[in-house]
């Protein structure tokens, strides 16, 4: 049975969520209703999930000489995920994203920490990771310059680079024309491009040379065919619960179901990514291989 190879470059954050019944005001203290912690960052997340798909993965990135940093670098073996490209990193926190859940609303500090600490030579040093692997997967919560130095050995290696241009930055030109596609919502895609953000889809695309997979919530994904233009592929109508890491779960599937070509890489994405949503948490409902193929039969 063929399984694919993944390499993920990313981040690895532990999600530190608190519930209140609202949020407090500036220099109030509040008590609040309750706290859990979850293991996150997109890098870590699309790891996971690609693991759970079955694939074969391995993840760059880094974490801090701490409690989090262990216990996430434990989490993620556990899901499968091989962590030897993982750096600790002493004198650095691991990252970590305080969250507070109130008024269903949500607040949100991100706290890079080790994630920012990654260097170039971290990437060049996983070379031989990113030359055996089938498909390279990054996004924006780690250096730009480590997300371009991931891209040019992918294109080095004749790899397809996936980049999910999340949270969305302008996007060098180099970096565009080494990736082999982009993953980003409209909003992302017209930040990536440093277009207006009410560009026509078919403006966006174009001015992405096509390599472009935008997805857009429950109703799925659109994506460019040489011979048909612009195509979408419908959302999965299921009963969402929570959406958190269903853009996380689309790009792991995209990158496991790539060989597929790209009409069935999406298709798989937005129905991996549809299940993701039917539980809560970001990792929760992300599907196994079997429960993909079930629910896609
Ligand atoms: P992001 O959170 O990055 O903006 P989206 O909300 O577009 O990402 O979700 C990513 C993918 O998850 C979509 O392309 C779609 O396939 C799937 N998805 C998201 N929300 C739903 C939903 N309510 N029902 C079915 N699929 C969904």
């Amino acid at each position: 049975m063929y399984t694919p190879k993944i390499a993920v470059i990313g981040s690895i954050n532990m999600d530190l969520v608190t519930t209140a019944p609202r949020f407090p005001a500036v220099g109030e203290t509040l008590l609040g209703s309750g706290f859990a912690q979850f293991m996150g960052g997109k890098g870590a997340n699309q790891a996971v999930a690609a693991a759970r798909l079955g694939a074969e993965v391995a993840l760059v990135g880094a974490v801090g000489d701490d409690a989090f940093g262990r216990e996430l670098l434990a989490g993620l073996q556990e899901q499968g995920v091989d962590t030897a490209a993982v750096k600790t990193l002493a004198n650095t926190p691991t990252g970590m994203a305080n969250i507070t859940v109130a008024e269903a609303d949500n607040h949100i500090i991100v706290v890079s920490g080790a994630n920012f600490g990654l260097t170039v030579a971290d990437i060049e040093a996983q070379e031989a990771l990113i030359a055996a692997a089938d498909v390279v997967l990054s996004q924006l919560e780690i250096p730009l310059p480590c997300v371009e130095a991931a891209a040019a050995l992918a294109q080095k290696h004749g790899k397809p680079f996936i980049l999910n241009p999340a949270p969305a930055q302008r996007l060098p030109e180099s970096l565009l024309a080494a990736s082999s596609l982009l993953t980003p919502n409209a909003h992302e895609l017209a930040i990536s491009l440093g277009l207006p953000e009410h560009t026509a889809a078919h403006d966006l695309f174009a001015a992405a040379n096509h390599r472009v997979v935008m997805t857009c919530g429950a109703d799925g994904a659109l994506y460019y065919d040489p011979q048909a233009g612009l195509c979408q592929q419908p959302g999965f109508a299921v009963q969402a619960v929570d959406s958190t890491g269903a853009g996380d779960t689309f790009n792991a599937a995209l990158a496991v179901y790539w060989p597929l070509g790209l009409p069935q890489a999406v298709r798989h994405a937005c129905a991996a990514a549809a299940l993701s949503v039917t539980r809560m948490g970001a990792q929760g409902g992300m599907p196994s291989a079997a429960a993909l193929a079930a629910f896609l039969a």
